[in-house]
């Protein structure tokens, strides 16, 4: 079974080899605070910056997942207003989350078919009291991509930014110091079993924490931080996940050359979908630099995308169905670097078979 699911999705193959090997080597019985997790830690957070070129000065935590990073902004970081920017269903989310903790934050919803920055140029909403902006780099359920960028929010100068990249962290290059905060799950773009999240920081956002100053949530960011500088984890972590995030990143090559990967195989779809005339889908998003090169998205006829996910199955190909107000005339394609070139030309060769 091939699954283009946009997560949890196809688990890289090699995963399996690391796995075999964290049980060999005693690994996934180690106590987490012994001085080989404190060594996994360090080489974990060392090869991330590494390799998907984060700043030094960063700190890399593990948690659960992506869901409870939005938590940890709302708790952890926001003063007293945050300002949800969102255009999907993902972000939609967060911000009805962080309400309960935040009741005098602002939702600011805007079209999946205009860039951020665009949007915020065009628009009078006032937000110069948020001290937190909240985005979503990758909004999974519509496949808009964003360009993050500090500029567009220097109307609230002393604010931090805080981005949700979850479909896109690990398969393309992130502008870290655009924002003080990213975080994901391992099960999306990094190609792992589901079970854990990462949260990237700066020393803005930490600042902020420390300004903030509580420490009465058992996932308080200062509390990660403290456990953190001793490279160990405030709670028994995910060792054997944090185990193969390391393998797979020393594995992978360096997040430009990931990128240039990424960017190849969506247009090798695209081009096969360019050649026809008469076609039963079409990208949702209309502006090719907004369509989020990771989460390939198509809108078509209802029943023809039934039909679709019917055929696909029976060819051993799971596609993504739609997401939120999309779930029933959209359908989604993971392009994770898990997802080969030979993976795509499969799903092309069904694709030419079934018709487009
Ligand atoms: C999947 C997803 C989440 C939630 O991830 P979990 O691992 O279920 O917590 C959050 N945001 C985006 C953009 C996602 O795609």
């Amino acid at each position: 079974m091939l699954s283009f699911y946009p997560g949890p999705s196809k688990v890289h193959p090699i995963g399996l080899e690391f796995i075999q090997e964290a049980y060999r080597n005693g690994i996934v019985s180690v106590n987490h605070r012994s001085k080989t997790f404190e060594n996994l830690y360090q080489n974990t957070e060392a090869v991330l910056k590494e390799k998907w070129n984060i700043p030094s000065d960063y700190h890399i935590y593990f948690v659960s997942s992506a869901t409870e990073a939005w938590e940890i902004v709302s708790h952890s970081l926001v003063l007293e207003q945050s300002a949800h920017f969102f255009n999907g269903a993902f972000g939609e989310k967060w911000a009805f989350y962080n309400d309960f903790w935040n009741p005098n934050s602002i939702k600011i919803p805007f079209s999946e078919q205009v860039h951020l920055s665009e949007f915020i140029q065009n628009s009078d909403i006032d937000f110069s009291n948020s001290d937190t902006i909240c985005l979503v780099q990758s909004e999974t359920s519509n496949g808009t991509g964003q360009t993050i960028r500090r500029k567009d929010f220097s109307k609230s100068s002393n604010a931090i930014i805080a981005v949700d990249a979850t479909s896109s962290m690990g398969g393309i290059e992130l502008p870290w110091i655009e924002a003080d905060v990213w975080f994901a799950s391992v099960q999306k773009c990094m190609g792992l079993p589901a079970g854990m999240g990462i949260l990237i920081c700066s020393p803005m956002a930490l600042e902020r924490a420390h300004k903030k100053g509580r420490k009465n949530k058992y996932n308080d960011l200062l509390f990660m931080e403290e456990n953190r500088q001793k490279h160990q984890t405030h709670l028994t972590p995910n060792v054997l996940s944090i185990y193969l995030l390391n393998q797979m990143t020393h594995y992978l090559p360096n997040i430009k050359n990931t990128e240039i990967e990424t960017l190849a195989k969506s247009q090798v779809f695209e081009d096969f979908l360019n050649n026809f005339d008469n076609k039963s889908c079409d990208f949702l998003i209309k502006e090719p630099l907004l369509r989020l090169p990771t989460v390939l998205t198509f809108s078509g006829n209802e029943t023809w995308i039934k039909e679709l996910h019917k055929a696909s199955e029976k060819e051993g190909i799971t596609l993504g169905k739609g997401y939120g107000k999309f779930k029933n005339n959209t359908f989604r394609i993971a392009n994770f670097p898990s997802h080969t070139q030979e993976d795509f030309h499969q799903l092309i060769q069904f694709f030419t078979h079934y018709g487009i």
